[in-house]
């Protein structure tokens, strides 16, 4: 290949609280101490972790650019950026497949983290096809918090809709419900983990409604740079 970069897709997939996200900014970290350009993504629905962010200790933050569709990535890479950072990429639709294909074939090194399993233990959004496509994945597992055992799935605790304030309430916050429903998961094993423990008729992590709401409430913010790490 000489001068020119093999191009690639990897994927760090597993359950919440596995370190998906501190393992992709390692690897972005290391391609900048390398002096490697790099451009990370996110959805915009990923915006309720920018309050977490803003105020976390980590001084050693990267800058990522929320989006609201897969196609919008291609449109924002640069021409001499060489690797892309897709994080919490579940929750694109399956064109990101297309995307880092498209990428990969270019030259660019791809590395998306995501959940492999929704709240069910059902693989999540594209993340199947990801994985059947990326030259290298990598798969972390958590700590289950009921035996110890190493924790591959996310288990729900309480009911989406019980906790989540509705769209009108005088108190419904962005930050207040995306940070939130962070705590309304643990990390289990296969044995320990309750797919049906939680009944609801929507699927995945965070459902179809829950996402439109965060999407239409941030989507003032869809132009504004925000951190991971
Ligand atoms: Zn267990």
């Amino acid at each position: 290949m000489g001068l020119t970069q093999m191009g690639c897709i990897e994927v760090v997939c597993g359950s919440m609280f596995s370190g998906k996200t501190e393992e992709l900014m390692r690897r972005l970290k290391r391609a900048q101490y390398a002096k490697q350009k790099i451009q990370v993504f996110k959805p915009v629905i990923d915006q309720r972790y920018s309050t977490d962010h803003v105020q976390s200790h980590d001084a050693n933050k990267i800058l990522s650019t929320p989006v609201k569709t897969a196609k919008e990535i291609l449109d924002r890479v640069d021409d001499n950026t060489r690797i892309v950072g897709i994080d919490e990429a579940q929750f694109f639709d399956d064109y990101i497949v297309e995307v880092a294909q498209k990428l990969a074939y270019r030259g660019t090194r791809v590395i998306c983290a995501g959940l492999d399993l929704d709240f069910k233990g059902q693989p999540f959004g594209p993340m199947p096809l990801l994985l059947a496509v990326a030259e290298s994945v990598t798969k972390l597992s958590a700590v289950c918090v009921v035996c110890g055992a190493p924790a591959t799935r996310s288990q729900r605790l309480v009911a989406q809709t019980e906790t989540i304030p509705a769209e009108n309430d005088s108190n419904f916050k962005e930050g207040q419900v995306l940070v939130g429903a962070h705590d309304y998961y643990e990390a289990r094993c296969r044995i320990c983990h309750e797919p049906n423990a939680i009944m609801t008729s929507q699927p995945g992590l965070f459902p179809n409604q829950m996402k439109s709401q965060i999407q239409n409430s941030s989507k003032q913010n869809n132009k504004n740079l925000a951190e991971i790490g």
